[in-house]
């Protein structure tokens, strides 16, 4: 799990360093999968289906642009200054996953991007502060609930977070907010992938025609930072880190 996240996180700084106007979200996307296939990983979201019915992904990262929340494809277009850009990674090294995502400004970013960004970093950093032994997945959810909600932004509730390991996306499920249940107690060795979502208007979310691409309904924009964690006695350890 080391190793699949160490190298998401370096594949998360390679396209952050290569993300300037003109260069395309597929051109990212290639030097991500050279990256990953150099350092012995497979790309885990290539081919990947959410069900039987759906259309594989088409690439190793998900380029998702302004208003786009998730699972933007990394297809021709180009990159412009001003804007923000999601992006999201998955590798397998050896059969155990690593999931990161991170959300970058094109340019120097206005203030109220900025501070939307950080918010968006902090209410991950908080969720990752609850995920200590003894706790419950409720405690996780609450912590970023309350950094966004205290900033004033919108969660969005229908992707959430999940547990990761031998396969991308296994229970538990991770909310950015709380539900009625607390949810499963947190023990050491479990490996979560903690993801909020949050949105500068509405948190209201639609699906484009292209089967992927989550998009915020009033065109507000969307930021989006994730790390894989596994929960040691002393409390959380972050995998996807360099
Ligand atoms: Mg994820």
């Amino acid at each position: 799990m080391r190793r699949a996240g160490r190298l998401v996180a370096e594949v998360l700084a390679l396209v952050g360093s290569n993300l300037r106007p003109g260069v395309t979200a597929a051109e990212l996307d290639v030097i991500a999968e050279r990256h990953i296939r150099r350092s012995g990983g497979t790309p885990s979201f290539k081919g990947y289906r959410i069900d039987t019915g759906s259309p594989p992904f088409p690439g190793s990262i998900c380029v998702s642009i302004d208003a786009e929340v998730v699972h933007g494809l990394p297809d021709r277009r180009v990159i412009r200054a001003g804007q923000l850009v999601s992006i999201d990674a998955g590798a397998i090294v050896d059969g155990y996953h690593g999931d990161a995502a991170r959300t970058f400004y094109v340019g120097d970013p206005p203030a109220g991007i900025a501070a939307f960004i950080e918010a968006t970093q902090l209410a991950l950093l908080a969720g990752i502060a609850a995920a200590r032994p003894g706790n419950r997945i409720g405690d996780i959810s609450g912590a970023v609930e309350d950094v966004a909600a205290a900033a004033g932004y919108g969660i969005v509730r229908e992707c959430v977070g999940h547990g990761i390991g031998t396969a991308m996306h296994e229970a538990p499920d991770v909310p950015n907010y709380r539900m009625r249940s607390a949810g499963m107690r947190l023990e050491p060795g479990m490996c979560l992938a903690i993801e909020p979502m949050l949105t500068l208007g509405s948190p209201a979310v639609g699906l484009l025609e292209d089967g992927w691409t989550i998009v915020t309904r009033d065109g507000s924009l969307a930021c989006h930072f994730e790390h894989s964690i596994t929960i040691t006695a002393d409390g959380p350890e972050i995998l996807t880190t360099v």
